[in-house]
Order: structure tokens, then sequence, then C-alpha cells
């Protein structure tokens, strides 16, 4: 059976990486659209989903696209906070660019997205959200005070959502994942010198795919982990250990 059968779905960053994989495949368990809400379009081909463009840090943007998507399907069953970046520097040298433009993003974007979302969720009765944290938010990473500061703050405010969320009865789910280092764009930046000790730390010596992240995040999204609230789930090879 299709384990996101009629499910209204919107996934921040969809556009690529693993915000892509997650759309396709939710798409192919049979969503009934899912929504990528990002600054591109990509190539997302799936008939069930939908490229809208939007700006996380944009606040005005993100009421009025969640309002459409409210009017037109009346209902989200599934939120992906997904979109993210990387500006990294050592301390000494992170200039305040760097530091405010990854917080806009990854930390207030996460936030502003859910303060839309979670009341139409709320008022239906269920949902979950699944926020994108990284192994680098659970243990730091040299030159990634910003990035890592963002996705410790996420997991903090998925603790609290698990709590807030679930007042007068209301079913909405939040959880976390947090991915290891999985083949994406955003790891094209990182030199091979970088990358073979990764793997060689790994466990499971490679690097993740986006589709074992996406994996992890169907079974966030759906039926299967009904009692699954406030946990932060490593797609990492083990590297954490
Ligand atoms: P990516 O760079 O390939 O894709 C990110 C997507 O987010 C892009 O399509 C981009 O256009 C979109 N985006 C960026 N800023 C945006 C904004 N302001 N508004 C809307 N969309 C915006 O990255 P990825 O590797 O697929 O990473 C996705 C998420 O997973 C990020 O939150 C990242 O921090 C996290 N993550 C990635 C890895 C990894 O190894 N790739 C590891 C741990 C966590």
């Amino acid at each position: 059976m299709k384990q996101l059968k009629d499910k209204v779905v919107v996934v921040t960053g969809g556009a690529q990486g693993l915000g892509k994989a997650m759309c396709e495949r939710f798409a192919y368990e049979g969503a009934e659209v899912v929504y990528s809400l990002d600054l591109q379009k990509g190539n997302l081909t799936a008939d069930n989903v939908k490229h809208q463009e939007l700006d996380v840090t944009n606040i005005a943007e993100i009421d009025s696209c969640i309002q459409s998507v409210k009017e037109a399907y009346g209902r989200i069953d599934v939120l992906v906070n997904n979109a993210g970046v990387t500006r990294d520097a050592l301390t000494q040298k992170m200039d305040d660019n760097k530091w405010e433009s990854v917080m806009d993003i990854n930390l207030k974007g996460v936030f502003h997205m859910t303060k839309a979302i979670a009341p139409i969720m709320m008022e239906n009765g269920s949902g979950s959200i699944i926020n994108i944290s990284s192994i680098v938010g659970l243990y730091g990473n040299i030159g990634q005070a910003n990035y890592a500061a963002t996705k410790a703050g996420v997991i903090g405010m998925s603790y609290t959502w698990a709590k807030e969320f679930t007042r007068k009865g209301a079913a909405v789910r939040t959880n976390v994942i947090a991915p290891g280092f999985i083949e994406t764009d955003m790891m094209k930046t990182v030199p091979e010198k970088v990358l073979q000790p990764l793997r060689d730390q790994t466990p499971l010596k490679r690097l993740g795919r986006p589709e074992e992240v996406a994996n992890a995040a169907l079974f966030l999204a759906s039926d299967e982990s009904s009692y699954v609230n406030g946990h932060v789930l490593s797609v990492d090879g083990g590297l954490r250990l």
C-alpha cells in the first residue's frame, strides 16, 4: 500500500539534493500533492509535485504561500523543513553576514514555516513535521559555528514543538533527521582530502545517498511512525559513534 496516500505535503528546498529525493519519494508513495517551496525550480518531473517559488526568509511570502495551499487543499499533513545552507569560516574569520544568513535560512526559516503551518495541522487534528538537522548540530564541526548553532537550535525547537503541538489532543508530531555526510551539491565544495577521512571514519565506509535520507523521512511522514514524537533520527552510516 502507498504510505502517503492522499496526503498534502510541503517540502522546503525541494529543487535538488535531499529535498528533491524526498519530493520524488513522497510523490511515488501516493501523496495527493507535494509542494517544493524553493528559490529555484529544479527539474522535478512527477505529476503530483508542484514547484512554488519561495524564500524561507521572507515571512510575508511564507504566509501568503501557505494560505494559498490551504485554500487549494484545505489541509497540510506533512511539513519537511529541509532548506538549508552553509557559509563556512573559522570563528575568528566569520563575519556577521555569514552568521546572519545561515541563521535566517536554517533557523528562522524553520521557525516561520512551522509557525505558519502548525496551526493548520492542529486544526486538522494531525500532522507530521520533520526538521532536517545535521550530525554537525549534534557534535560540531570546525569552520561551522554558524551552521552548528542553527542545526542544534532546530533540535531544541523540535523538542518544544513535540510538546506544544500535541496539546488539546492534536496528534501533530515533530521529529528530526540528523544526516551525516550525504552526496549532494552541498558536499561539492568539500575537498576530497576532507571527504576521504569522513568515508574512512564511517562504519559503512561511504557517504550517504539522498534516497537514504528520503527513506527515513518517509517513515517519519507516514502513519507508520504514529507514536514517534520528539525523536532525532541519525542517518549517518554510524559516523557519530
Ligand atoms: P542543497 O544545497 O543541495 O539543496 C538545498 C536547497 O535549498 C536548494 O534547492 C536551494 O535552492 C534551497 N534553498 C536555499 N536557500 C533557500 C531559501 N532561502 N528559501 C528556499 N529554499 C532555499 O543541500 P542538501 O545537501 O540537499 O541539504 C538539504 C538539507 O539537509 C539542508 O538543511 C542541509 O543543511 C541538510 N544536511 C545536508 C547534509 C549533506 O551532507 N548534504 C548533511 C546534513 C544535513
